[in-house]
């Protein structure tokens, strides 16, 4: 199954992403996870990348399109993927579209979790992420109950940063729902419940 999750920051998508991934193995492609690691590892591509990310800006489209290519034609994609964070824009929406069908592959399904903004501006302000796992908890989790790593506030989830974020999603981001909508393709869950609650309708929606 080809999967795209779509929704605001803090909406959930990676929090579901990782329990898709734990119990069915889905490959999760996190374009912010990708070009993270990146930034850590000093990679060129890293450099380029830092300065919009750390300004809430998306990074250039070709640099994330070359990343989520060579990350599709990995092994374990192979079978399905979950693209979170990846489209942003219409641009890097035609052309996955493109890539796809040139690969004889399509989506089934762009799962957008919803959440109304004022939730998402609380949930990114007490978001503390795991330096090791990328674990996603709340400024309340000391350590990561996942692999006791350290958590750490990411630098784009200061207040000043995530206006920006949240203006770039509204702007460049949220056209895609009609995008996905307009192909058939599109699934709308109420992300703004328990993540247990959330996670069922998501399986649900998607046949799992
Ligand atoms: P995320 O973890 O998905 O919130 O992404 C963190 C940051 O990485 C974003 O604010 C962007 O600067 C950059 N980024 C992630 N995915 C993309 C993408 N598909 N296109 C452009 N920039 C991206």
């Amino acid at each position: 199954m080809n999967i795209v999750l779509l929704g605001a920051p803090g909406a959930g998508k990676g929090t579901q992403a990782q329990r898709l991934v734990r119990d069915f193995g889905i490959a999760h492609i996190a374009t912010g996870d990708l070009l993270r690691a990146a930034v850590k590892g000093g990679t060129e591509l890293g450099v380029q990348a830092k300065k919009y990310m750390d300004a809430g800006e998306l990074v250039p489209d070709q640099l994330v399109i070359d990343l989520v290519k060579e990350r599709l034609s990995e092994d374990d994609a192979q079978e399905g993927f979950m693209l979170d964070g990846f489209p942003r824009n219409t641009v890097q929406a035609v052309t996955l579209d493109s890539e796809l069908s040139a690969l004889g592959r399509e989506l089934d399904c762009a799962l957008l979790v919803d959440v109304p903004f004022d939730t998402i501006i609380e949930r990114l302000s007490s978001r503390r992420t795991c330096r090791d796992c990328g674990y996603t908890g709340t400024v309340q989790d000391t350590q990561c109950p996942n692999c006791t790593g350290e958590m750490y506030q990411r630098d784009d989830d200061s207040p000043e940063t995530i206006k920006n974020r949240l203006d770039v999603y509204e702007k460049s981001t949220s056209p895609l729902v009609e995008y996905y909508r307009g192909q058939g393709i599109l699934q709308v869950i109420d992300g703004n419940r328990d993540v247990d609650v959330v996670y069922a309708d998501t399986r649900k929606v998607l046949g799992l």
